[in-house]
């Protein structure tokens, strides 16, 4: 492990490697990432990995696009032979209250503004899509055919093996300790490897981040909350785009090896960094698949784990360096949509830390916020 380094990356997950990936690609040569465990260990290697344009404010509509259009290019972009597996299959977003349906029809005039090609679709049209959809306690739907999904491991190790190429050194199981500060600027980085002296550090731990964070005694109002996922048996081809919906706080898609992939958020999870999988979740996603797709509840169960949203209280990211620790910078707090936004974190972490021109203007999303109650407020989160 280098003992200096110009830049240090806190995290391996798509985040870290994103950001290393941008910096290196812009010409910073003494890159170090330092992640506790395996590349992609955290809640990246966890996900459901679904990327989606359908949002309903403007910048996450223009997030969500740019990275998708990276998504679509990742391959040749990164020259990455093993293939991230982006299936654009679409996003079916479901509605079962008439204020969901209003809500669906404002973010698509948002969308239509950015150029997503999103529509409302009336209950037939949706049951066109998703055949065996049980409509009865449905209102409405919301398609956009560009949104979709891809392996999170490949993804991830598309970044990590492009920013290696470029000189960047990772460093797996080595776990950072301490943040060294003199005259309230960063100068070091401890890890149980040995020290590293920088002036430069980047928090991107997402469930860890209040940990990383405290180390430079700046107070981030994150917190980490489980959130459970589970796995079928494989069977035929039946579902092409995934099935969401915000109301039930629910998500369903179909692998392309047959098997498919489903979580729901639960208010009870626990709010800490407990990552065990409970029976509770297994019933009641099995009773909310039965309301919604039917024929999906009779498939046998084959595996469910269990990863960290890091929540703040608008469930939206915090971009943002800090201010009085001189070289600290903060990618956290990316609540279900840290994976999608993983291509833009990299090049708006990589601007601001080169004091480059922002490609998407992403200043609303500051730590200050939390003190001003200038939250963002996006109606469509799980
Ligand atoms: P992580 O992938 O968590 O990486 C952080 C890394 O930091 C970890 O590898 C960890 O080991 C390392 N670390 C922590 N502390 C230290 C330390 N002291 N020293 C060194 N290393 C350290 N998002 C989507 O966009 N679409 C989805 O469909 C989706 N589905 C999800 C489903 C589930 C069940 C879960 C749990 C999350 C889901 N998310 C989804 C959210 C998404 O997984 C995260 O927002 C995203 O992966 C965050 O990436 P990251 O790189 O910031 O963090």
């Amino acid at each position: 492990m280098k003992n200096s380094a110009e830049i240090v990356i806190i995290g391996a997950g798509i985040s870290g490697c994103s950001i290393a990936y941008n910096l290196a690609k812009k010409g910073v040569k003494n890159i170090v990432v330092i992640e506790k465990n395996y590349i992609c260990s955290g809640s990246t290697g966890r996900c459901g990995a679904g990327v989606r344009m359908q949002w309903g404010t403007e910048m996450n509509c223009k997030i969500g696009k740019k990275s998708i259009e990276f998504y679509e290019n990742a391959n040749e972009i990164l020259e990455y032979k093993r293939d991230v597996e982006f299936k654009q299959s679409g996003y079916l977003l479901i509605a079962d209250t008439d204020k969901e349906i209003k809500q669906f029809k404002k973010n698509i005039e948002v969308q239509h503004v950015c150029g997503i090609p999103s529509k409302m679709l009336s209950l037939e049209e949706a049951k066109e899509i998703v055949p065996y959809l049980n409509t009865n306690l449905l209102k409405g739907a919301a398609f956009c055919e560009k949104d979709g999904f891809l392996n999170p491991f490949h993804t991830t190790d598309a970044f990590y093996s492009a920013a290696k190429k470029l000189g960047v050194e990772f460093n797996t199981f080595t776990e950072v300790t301490g943040i060294k500060v003199e005259k309230n600027k960063v100068v070091g980085v401890e890890t149980d490897k040995g020290h590293i002296a920088t002036n430069c550090v980047v928090n991107a731990t997402n469930g860890f981040s209040k940990k990383i964070s405290e180390m430079v005694e700046v107070d981030i109002p994150v917190y980490s909350e489980r959130h459970q996922i589970l796995v079928t048996e494989p069977v035929e081809p039946m579902q092409g785009p995934m099935v969401m919906s915000f109301g039930l706080n629910l998500y369903v898609q179909q692998s392309p090896h047959g098997s498919f992939i489903m979580g729901r958020g639960d208010a009870n999870e626990p709010r800490d960094l407990r990552i065990t999988s409970s029976w509770h979740f297994i019933e009641e996603m099995a009773k909310t698949i039965d309301d919604i797709l039917p024929p999906i509840s009779k498939l046998r169960v084959i595996r469910q784990w269990a990863g960290l949203y890091n929540m703040t209280p608008d469930k939206q990211p915090i971009y943002d360096k800090a201010e009085n620790i001189e070289g600290f910078y903060m990618a956290v707090g990316f609540s279900g949509h840290g994976f999608m936004f993983g291509p833009i974190t990299g090049v708006v972490m990589s601007e601001m830390i080169l004091g480059e021109k922002p490609t998407i203007d992403v200043s609303m999303l500051n730590l200050n916020r939390f003190k001003t109650g200038n939250l963002l407020l996006e109606p469509s989160v799980v």
